[in-house]
């Protein structure tokens, strides 16, 4: 069997990548690991940055403050070559998402932690953007796949193997198919890995994880476990693809801990950054109080945490060493986003109380908490809302709404949130065309990254709303140098 493609993970970067070579009249095998088409991407809660677009009310956002977010949010780390074409293409992605091609709602925009200005798009119904986004395109997939013979699917199927000639250009794969012993070989022009990151990467013989941050190896993940690193480690092994950034790993600030269930698990579910960007508040359960401005970056909320929420009680039945905070979402807020927060309400992720039962909760992770530290913590809050000022003294610019006039029985949600490992913006390196570099500086001939398995592009820390969105833009560039190069 021989095609003109090989597109090895079907989340967003692996279906966007194979929609546009299916739509230029390039022939690809898509190729799966799991039963499931859709990998992170189908989890993605918060959404997609886009500028400018058609639904941002923020009109004095342009390409340029984006490029600037990103860069400051990278330290220094991102590939500008790569930040460039992200952001310049961003509104076309959203575009292709959005527009006849796709039809998918992404009409809500927020504002997430370290940008300057509103431009996540998520839709107004109720399903989250990464399911609403997956969905959409897996059926336009499945239905190419009944109708055109230039699309074949393997599910069950593990890349094993990069082929490779003796002048080092990519020939082909060897994959296993679940339940086989042996492996099979597939010829083709041209292989593009997309099977994301390693932040679920806990395999005992080769972690990623263990290898470059073992300290984080005992955190709780958000990451479906299938996010353990193959195309990093094959492409490293068999053609000596360089890796950059590996080190970089990204703590989100707010996995949910599931009280009923199981609040130590090892897996969590993510509270998404629009709890923050809608108005939440983070408070510590150390002091009763707020302790950073929500709307920073992740690495900076997570560090705050570290630092600042330590609980000292275990009533809860959460483990004494870890690090807790509040989010507390009022109910002006609350009406923002209802799908999200019912959504975490019929998971036991948020509850609806008051501030005297936030009180009680906090008074279990800590005796020693102030009797009104709650009440005085949201109504400090509310002032600094109804100031609309700059006098917040961990200068959050942006708020929510409500917190007035509040007592002990106002109404509040709130859930209780630790850092997790989220997302490695370290991986393969790659110029702007997706095309995978060597350890020599050479490029791999015929081989290609797009999305989270690649390196570069976010630096020390990626900005919420940015994987999406690197998935489609690169997808369609990965795509248009594949025809170049096959004509
Ligand atoms: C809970 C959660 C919420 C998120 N929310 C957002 C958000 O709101 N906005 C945003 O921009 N980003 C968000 N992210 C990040 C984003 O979803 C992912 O980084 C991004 O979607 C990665 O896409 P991908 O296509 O590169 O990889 P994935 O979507 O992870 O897909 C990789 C695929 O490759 C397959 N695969 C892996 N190895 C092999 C192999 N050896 N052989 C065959 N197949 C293989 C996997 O099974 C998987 O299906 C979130 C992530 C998580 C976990």
């Amino acid at each position: 069997m021989s095609s003109n493609a090989i597109v090895v993970g079907t989340g967003l970067a692996g279906l966007t990548t194979t929609l546009e070579l299916l739509n230029k009249g390039i022939s690809v095998t898509l190729i799966e690991k799991t039963g499931n088409f859709g990998g992170n991407s189908i989890k993605a809660s918060s959404g997609i940055n886009g500028v400018p677009t058609q639904y941002q009310n923020d009109k004095g956002d342009t390409v340029d403050f984006f490029i600037d977010d990103i860069l400051k949010s990278g330290k220094g780390l991102s590939n500008k070559d790569l930040v460039e074409v992200l952001a310049r293409n961003s509104r076309e992605a959203i575009n292709w998402l959005t527009g006849a091609d796709n039809g998918i709602d992404l009409s809500l925009v927020n504002q997430l932690g370290g940008h300057s200005h509103a431009r996540t798009h998520r839709g107004s119904g109720k399903l989250p953007p990464g399911f609403a986004i997956i969905s959409a395109l897996t059926k336009k997939i499945e239905q190419l796949s009944l109708e055109s013979d230039k699309l074949t699917i393997l599910k069950n199927s593990r890349l094993d193997s990069i082929l490779n000639d003796k002048n080092n250009i990519v020939k082909g794969i060897e994959y296993i198919t679940e339940g086989d012993t042996v492996k099979k070989s597939l010829n083709s022009d041209i292989v593009v890995l997309a099977t994301g990151g390693f932040s679920a990467d806990f395999t005992k013989s080769s972690s990623l994880l263990a290898k470059y941050r073992p300290e984080l190896i005992d955190l709780p993940s958000t990451n479906g476990q299938q996010t353990t690193g193959d195309g990093q480690k094959i492409a490293h092994r068999d053609v000596n693809a360089n890796l950059i950034h590996m080190e970089h790993v990204q703590i989100h600030p707010t996995g949910f801990i599931q009280l009923q269930k199981d609040p130590n698990a090892k897996w969590k579910f993510l509270c998404g950054e629009l709890m923050r960007g809608i108005g939440g508040v983070l408070i510590s359960p150390e002091t009763g109080s707020r302790f950073i401005n929500e709307l920073n970056t992740r690495d900076k909320v997570t560090e705050a945490i570290e630092n600042s929420c330590k609980i000292s009680h275990n009533e809860l039945g959460i483990n004494p060493n870890s690090q807790v905070a509040l989010i507390v979402v009022n109910k002006e807020d609350y009406l923002k986003a209802t799908n999200h927060i019912g959504f975490y309400m019929s998971q036991g992720l948020m509850y609806k109380s008051t501030i005297s039962g936030l009180q009680e909760v906090i008074t279990k992770l800590n005796p020693n908490v102030s009797k009104n530290a709650i009440l005085q913590t949201l109504t400090d809050y509310g002032n600094l809302i109804k100031s609309q000022s700059d006098d917040d003294i961990f200068g959050r610019k942006t708020f929510g709404d409500g917190f007035d006039s509040i007592s002990l029985d106002t109404e509040v949600y709130y859930g209780l949130v630790t850092p997790v490992l989220h997302f490695s913006m370290g991986g393969i390196e790659i110029n702007k065309f997706g095309e995978v570099f060597n350890e020599k500086g050479d490029i791999v001939k015929n081989l290609f990254a797009v999305g989270e398995v690649s390196g570069g592009l976010h630096g020390y820390n990626r900005l919420g709303g940015n994987s999406l969105l690197e998935c489609v833009v690169f997808g369609k560039v990965v795509a248009k140098r594949i025809q170049e190069i096959l004509n």
